[in-house]
């Protein structure tokens, strides 16, 4: 799923995003409660996407590749696998 505000763009890999623990992990770690935790799992809350500082907690909290978060000013991504 992803989820483009103006400045920011989340992205969670459709095969982790009904995980219900990972929704909990990240609704703690995201300081600007960009994420939700949901009885389907991961829920990103659009209106605070753009809030995003890019401190890349949810990147470090989810398996590695399945969270990226997007500034679409620049193109450039956080998470982005290698
Ligand atoms: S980079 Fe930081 S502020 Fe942005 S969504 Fe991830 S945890 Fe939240």
């Amino acid at each position: 799923m992803r989820d483009d505000a103006t400045f920011v763009g989340i992205e969670v890999d459709d095969a982790v995003a009904g995980d219900v623990e990972l929704g909990r992990k990240l609704q703690e770690a995201c300081p600007v409660d960009i994420y939700a935790a949901a009885e389907s799992g991961v829920e990103i809350v659009h209106e605070n996407v753009d809030e995003c500082i890019l401190c890349g907690l949810c990147i470090d909290a989810s398996p590695p590749g399945t969270v990226q978060v997007h500034k679409l000013y620049s193109g450039e991504v956080l998470g982005a696998p290698s």
